[in-house]
């Protein structure tokens, strides 16, 4: 199918981008990587008279350190250049690790962090990835800019607080510890995930190795990324004896789920493959606080 008539506008500054967005009616689309929008238009599901062409805009590729050890990260950054930036596989390599998984190679070199953002999808990695690593994401309109933390931005089944007239402009990645974990489950690779969690887990410094933090959020599993906050309270409060405190982990963070039940798969399948997935990213997680690779 091809898409309803629209008008395509390339500002090629910020202003111009801000302008266009305020000056029309809602009816009105960015268009980033397009990996998500065109087969949108395409199948006449959204049909907006004017489309606005980020690609046009500069300075909104950017991968910089922060000062406090962390990430500056354009809206417009590829997946791809985010998987094979050394200043990510360095201070966010969960992130990186989240970039990989996303569709296949040709989807990765258009498509855009803040697109995977504003599109927000429920069974993307890259919302899951930011949100457990609680970046904060900045947000720009007419009427001026504001900062979001990434908890706070997924509202709903591809619905978060973004404004008709907003641009998401840069996401803020703080610095990252070394107990990570990635882990999912599709059905052929470059598919989305059936279901996915990520985890970020701190251990304390001396002989107890007690679990001090932990951040756990799941993907394909409920409306939005959901964060397993009874399973993270199970794993700080109870220490990391993997045959105990884990297996409990893993019970509370499916209860904490509402997947979809789907012609993919069904919500209970779904429910087990977050337990199972919450072991393995933990697994992973503590393997890598021992300084080991993970299998
Ligand atoms: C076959 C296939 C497989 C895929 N597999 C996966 C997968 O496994 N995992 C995954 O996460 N994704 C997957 N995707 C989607 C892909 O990651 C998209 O790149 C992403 O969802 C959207 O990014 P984009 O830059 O292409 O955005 P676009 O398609 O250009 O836009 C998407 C939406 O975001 C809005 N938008 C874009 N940028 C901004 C901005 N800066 N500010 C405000 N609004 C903005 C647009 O208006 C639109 O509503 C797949 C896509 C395809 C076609």
């Amino acid at each position: 199918m091809k898409p309803a008539p629209f008008r395509y506008a390339r500002p090629q500054n910020l202003a111009d981008a801000v302008e266009l967005l305020a000056s029309a009616d809602h009816d009105v689309k960015i268009l980033a990587g397009g990996q998500s929008l065109v087969p949108m238009l395409n199948l006449r599901l959204v049909r907006p008279a004017v489309l606005i062409d980020l690609n046009g805009v500069p300075g909104l590729d950017h991968i910089t350190l922060s000062a406090d050890g962390g990430l500056s990260i354009g809206a417009l950054v590829r997946h791809a250049a985010l998987a094979d930036s050394a200043a990510v596989i360095e201070r966010a390599p969960l992130l990186a690790e989240a970039a990989r998984h996303v569709g296949h190679a040709a989807i990765r070199h258009r498509g855009t962090l803040g697109g995977s953002l504003a599109h927000a999808d429920p069974a993307a990695e890259l919302p899951a990835a930011l949100v457990a690593l609680g970046a904060e994401l900045r947000l720009h309109g007419a009427r001026g800019s504001r900062t979001i933390q990434a908890s706070e931005f997924f509202l709903g089944l591809m619905t978060t607080a973004l404004a008709p007239d907003e641009i998401l402009l840069e996401i803020r990645v703080p610095p990252q510890g070394p107990g990570w974990g990635f882990a999912e489950v599709v059905r052929r690779a470059g598919d989305f995930a059936l279901a996915g969690v990520v985890a970020l887990v701190g251990r304390a410094a001396g002989p107890s190795g007690r679990c001090e933090s932990a951040w756990l959020v799941g993907f394909g599993v409920g409306d939005r990324p959901v964060r397993f906050a009874a399973a993270e309270e199970i794993l700080t409060s109870q220490g990391l004896d993997p045959s105990a405190a884990l297996a409990r982990a893993a019970a509370a963070a499916a209860e904490a789920c509402d997947p979809p039940d789907d012609v993919h798969a069904s919500a209970e399948y779904r429910r087990h493959l977050a337990a199972v997935l919450t072991e393995d990213a933990v697994s992973q997680a503590l393997t890598r606080l021992d300084g080991a690779r993970p299998a």
